[in-house]
């Protein structure tokens, strides 16, 4: 099946589906949706990598623990066998997120960057990219990955950008690429971040269940509503929605040696 749109950040594998997950996909497929379910513990990681080997092409999985769940602890053995499996197309959601934490925050904030290194290490030893998470924590974040710049794989991705033009430079210029989801299309803060970022280096996505994007607003978000997202960032790149699916195409093939035409 040849697909026309991507939803580089999703979580179909979540609870929020066990009722109608296969019309989920089937509607998106529909539209020519292909998608990463990402995986954000253990269990959801393997639960990624298990729905996408129901589908021949266009549903691909990562392996990761997020920073909220990193007290879980990371068993780097078991997600390097994960991380093998040839659906697997990133390492993540790994990162930092500072924003929930209110207690012991040096304690936490230590842990989690052990965490996202031990993370960082697992992406260069299988040479695949990283799928970032970064909530409140974008500069320490990026002195991270400059201390570690021999294990950053290239063309790695920041998800949910929510940093500031100047960080996107930076990031630029550590080779990532930019995945943004439905909130673009219903406040503005991420609009000159938008402008930063050459149209080559971006991806659409949705981080569904959660995040939907305008007009659905209220409802359960789901990898359909990628279009939503494309729409808008054509609009904020003044190219029409046709070239900018053809080059978020491009883009996700490239980042997660994919083949998408197929
Ligand atoms: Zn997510």
């Amino acid at each position: 099946m040849k697909f026309t749109h991507f939803d580089a950040h999703t979580h179909v594998q979540f609870p929020a589906y066990d009722v109608d997950r296969a019309e989920v996909i089937e509607r998106a497929f529909n539209e020519g949706i292909g998608m990463i379910n990402v995986g954000s513990d253990a269990a959801m990681s393997r639960h990624a990598i298990t729905l996408a080997h129901k589908y021949e092409n266009g549903v691909y999985a990562t392996v990761g623990l997020h920073p909220s769940d990193a007290n879980e602890g990371f068993d780097y053995e078991a997600y390097k066998t994960l991380a093998q499996d040839e659906k697997v197309v990133a390492i993540g959601e790994c990162g930092l997120d500072f924003l929930r934490i209110t207690e012991k925050t040096e304690i936490a904030q230590d842990a989690q960057k052990a965490i996202f290194l031990q993370q960082m290490k697992l992406s260069f030893e299988v040479k695949k990219p990283l799928m970032i998470h970064c909530r409140n924590a974008m500069p320490e974040l990026i002195i991270l990955l400059k201390e570690h710049k021999e294990m950053l794989v290239p063309n790695s991705v920041v998800h949910f950008f929510s940093g500031t033009a100047e960080e996107a430079k930076e990031l630029l210029t550590l080779g990532f690429y930019f995945t943004f989801g439905g909130v673009i299309t219903f406040v503005h803060d991420y609009d000159e971040a938008v402008n930063t970022i050459p149209v080559d280096r971006l991806l659409t996505e949705t981080d569904a269940p959660y995040v939907t994007p305008v007009p659905h607003r209220g409802k359960r978000n789901e990898p359909l509503f990628v279009l939503e997202t494309e729409k808008k960032l054509a609009e904020l790149k003044g190219i029409s929605e046709q070239e900018m699916a053809a080059q978020i195409i491009k883009n996700a093939e490239k980042v997660f040696s994919i083949d998408l035409s197929a």
